[in-house]
Parts: C-alpha cells; sequence; structure tokens
C-alpha cells in the first residue's frame, strides 16, 4: 500500500506543532510528511513587537525548524509557496513542485491597511523577523540621523504606532522602555522624543475589560506614551501622518509609523479558489474547509466562530497550538484509515498584553483578572510552555523567558 503524503504549508505556530505532533505520533513507515517554510526558522510571532523595538535580539525569537523537527522523519524544504491548486492536489513553490494527499495550511496572516492612503508605501508592519529588524534599524537610523543635520527634523523623533489593539499597545510599551536607551546612545533629551498612538475605536483595547484598559493607559502615560483615542488614519507619508478626530484633521511629522491595527489571512489562500473572507477560511468543525476533504486550515488562515457570542474568535497563537494538535491528531486518523474526526473546540486559557519590561495586564482562568507583575509573571510562564510544547525542556533552557518571577 502507498504510503499517503501530508505536506505541510508555513512553520509557523499551526505549522511547527502539527509537525511535531506527527513526528511522535506517526511512524515513519505510515507516512511522509513534509514540511516547507520560507526561512530555515521558525519564529514565535508573538515575541516580535520587542525584537522590533530593539528591546530583545530577534536570535532569541527565532529557532532552527531543524533543531526541533527531526529532518529524518520529516522532509525540510525551505522555499516559498507561491500557489495551492486544491483541485490536482498539488503546490506551487518558487523551486518546485509538491503533490499531496493531505495538506495542512499554516501561512498566517499579513497586514491589512484597509485602503488607507500612503499606508501601505511608508508604514512598517510587525509581521517577520524581517520587518521586525527593519523597524529597529529604521528607528535607530532615525536618532543617529538626528545629529547629524543641522536643521533638526522632529519628524525623526516622533514614532507613530497605528492602532491601540492588544499589538499596538504591546509594541508602545516596549518602544517606551527602549527610548530612553537609545536617548542615552545618541545623545538626544528624552523630552524630544515622542510616542503617540493613534486608535480609531472609542477606547485602547476594543473587548478588554475596562479595568485593564485604564490601568495600561495610565501605566504607559506614565512611560510618555501619547493617546489619540478615536482618531480615524487618513493617510500616511514619508514624512507626515494625518489623522481626523472629532471632524478636525491633525498632522503628526513622523519618519515612522508602525500599523499594528488590522491583520488578514494569507492571501495565497484565496487565490487557490477556497472561499474565504480577508483571507481567513470559514472552517467545518474538524478544521476542513467546505470544497475539500483533505486540506486542513490552521491557525490565522482559519475562522472559527463562537457560539456564544456569534462572532469570530481573534485570531491567536493560542488558537493556532491547539488547532494544530486536533488536525495531528486527526491525520493520524486519516493515515491510520478511521474516518471519524474530532472537532475542535478551542479552550482559551486567557489572554495577557504585555506593557513593556514587568508590566502586563491579562485575565486568566475565566475571569481572574491580572495586573503588573503577576500578569508579566503569568506572560512569560505561557512562553515558556509553549517552548516545552514545542521542543521540551532543552528549547525552554535555550531560548526561554528564565526569569519570569522578574528578579
Ligand atoms: P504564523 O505564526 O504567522 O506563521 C506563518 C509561517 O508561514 C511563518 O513561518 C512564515 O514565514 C510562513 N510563510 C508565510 N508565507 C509563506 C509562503 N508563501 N511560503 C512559505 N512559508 C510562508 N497571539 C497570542 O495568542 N498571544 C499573544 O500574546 C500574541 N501576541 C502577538 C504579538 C504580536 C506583535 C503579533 C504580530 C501577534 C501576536 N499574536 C498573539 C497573534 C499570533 O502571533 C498569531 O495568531 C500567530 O502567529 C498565528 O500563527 P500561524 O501558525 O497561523 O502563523
Amino acid at each position: 500500500l502507498k504510503k499517503p503524503t501530508i505536506v505541510i504549508l508555513g512553520a509557523g505556530y499551526g505549522g511547527m506543532i502539527t509537525a511535531v505532533k506527527l513526528q511522535k505520533s506517526l511512524g515513519i513507515n505510515e507516512a511522509n510528511v513534509t514540511l516547507v517554510n520560507k526561512h530555515s526558522y521558525h519564529y514565535q510571532t508573538t515575541w516580535l513587537h520587542e525584537n522590533a523595538a530593539g528591546t530583545l535580539h530577534h536570535d532569541r525569537t527565532r529557532i532552527q525548524i531543524k533543531d526541533v523537527v527531526d529532518p529524518g522523519k520529516i522532509n525540510l524544504i525551505q522555499d516559498t509557496v507561491t500557489a495551492i491548486h486544491p483541485e490536482n492536489k498539488k503546490v506551487t513553490l518558487e523551486n518546485g513542485e509538491l503533490d499531496y494527499d493531505y495538506l495542512v495550511i499554516g501561512l498566517g496572516f499579513e497586514a491589512e491597511t484597509f485602503g488607507i492612503s500612503g499606508l501601505k508605501e511608508h508604514a512598517f508592519t510587525i509581521g517577520s523577523i524581517n520587518s521586525a529588524r527593519l523597524i529597529r534599524q529604521h528607528i535607530e537610523y532615525n536618532f543617529a540621523k538626528y545629529n547629524n543635520e543641522k536643521e533638526k527634523k522632529q519628524e525623526r523623533l516622533n514614532l507613530v504606532v497605528g492602532g491601540a489593539g492588544f499589538t499596538g499597545i504591546e509594541f508602545a510599551g516596549e518602544l517606551a522602555n527602549r527610548v530612553p536607551e537609545l536617548c542615552k546612545e545618541y545623545d538626544i533629551p528624552r523630552e524630544k522624543v515622542r510616542i503617540i498612538t493613534v486608535e480609531a475605536a472609542p477606547t485602547a483595547l476594543p473587548g478588554f475589560d475596562p479595568e485593564l484598559v485604564e490601568y495600561a493607559m495610565n501605566r504607559l502615560e506614565a512611560k510618555g506614551v501619547e493617546f489619540r483615542i478615536g482618531a480615524m488614519i487618513k493617510e500616511v507619508t514619508a514624512d507626515k501622518l494625518i489623522y481626523e478626530k472629532d471632524d478636525q484633521r491633525e498632522e503628526i511629522p513622523t519618519n515612522t509609523v508602525v500599523w499594528a491595527a488590522g491583520v488578514r489571512g494569507n492571501p495565497l489562500v484565496e487565490e487557490a479558489g477556497i472561499e474565504a473572507n480577508r483571507g481567513r477560511v470559514k472552517v467545518r468543525e474538524d478544521l476542513r474547509p467546505s470544497e475539500y476533504d483533505d486540506v486542513f486550515i490552521v491557525g490565522d488562515c482559519a475562522l472559527i466562530i463562537n457560539e456564544e457570542t456569534n462572532r469570530p474568535y481573534p485570531p491567536t497563537a493560542q488558537i493556532a497550538i491547539q488547532q494544530a494538535e486536533n488536525t495531528a491528531a486527526n491525520l493520524k486518523r486519516l493515515v491510520q484509515g478511521q474516518t471519524h474526526l474530532e472537532p475542535f473546540t478551542p479552550d482559551l486559557k486567557g489572554t495577557v498584553a504585555s506593557l513593556g519590561s514587568k508590566d502586563a495586564i491579562g485575565v486568566v482562568f475565566g475571569d481572574k483578572k491580572l495586573f503588573g507583575w503577576s500578569a508579566s509573571a503569568m506572560k512569560k510562564v505561557i512562553d515558556n510552555r509553549y517552548l516545552l510544547k514545542l521542543g521540551g525542556i532543552g528549547l525552554v533552557l535555550k531560548k526561554g523567558k528564565l526569569n519570569f518571577l522578574n528578579l
């Protein structure tokens, strides 16, 4: 009997956990498993805001795939997926083509710029090691340049964050920690630097408990972050951002806009002819799209509805990891000839947003609110738990946030 071929696209949270679980649960005689990823490394997207601000080196965030996935058991291909052809069970790569019996799509997210003028061209986004490293270098360059110009340009020192949702708040918190270091390094008075967060919704952190939102805003304001709430970004150019608030147009001179207010699923999914909304596929309860029985979608490309609120679950690493575990178990069933697949049910453990060093907010165990030190410690424990799941204690010791007591 021919061994089935399983192809996993993307080595993010979804792809990596699917691969690691299959490596443990399937014998090499049962299936050929291939993992395709753009880079030789996996990165923890949830730490990228730290790399972008420059508070954590990106080598802490990335993990060589071969260090956790055994190339003797899983075929690793470093290449870029350019097209998926589910009707022919084929995937096109920049440098080749693959056939599959079962496909797992874990290609993650891209920034969604909602057609805002100039945003795509001039704003930065936090989406990969490359994009985070670019932001860090760009900010440093502007600080370095400032004192080299006769006419001092304030736009070099105005750092604007687009969006005060989860990612925007986490990034602003890191920037607030980083700016004093940069000021020291480049001989710039701290009061000259501004960090401005622009949010269209009537509150920062929409969807979060109001007490946590108030705590977060107070803490960030105390560290020098300014908020423009209820402010719609209208345009971004190379040296300014224009927003509208209370029918007034305002302008911020800036060379640095980091857009953290919208994501969509990878466009390759729609291009494959799978029905999707902003690249997210409303999957069946076993995470397969309605059109195909041999395709599973995990992570940010999948859309699942929270029955309690009748709204989609926000895309998170937490859900991507759980979906991957479910998918790996279902693939094992299929490979072993079973036809019944287990439905996926998210088991949300909580949400913790960092506010920079040793500070955070969160809700865990259903409704327990955490603030400050305890929330920050919890965030590090969550991060370490993921590394434990991915690569065992060795990986935690190598890449983990070991000072989780914030000593
Ligand atoms: P990703 O992790 O995005 O991985 C996709 C992979 O596919 C990448 O390795 C990429 O290189 C690869 N890839 C993409 N395109 C191609 C291609 N064409 N060919 C080959 N490979 C490709 N979630 C939480 O639960 N908790 C948090 O605290 C949290 N914090 C966050 C902080 C930030 C700054 C950001 C940006 C997001 C945060 N999230 C958080 C959300 C979380 O990171 C995402 O939901 C998660 O990364 C989705 O996982 P994924 O496996 O779908 O995709």
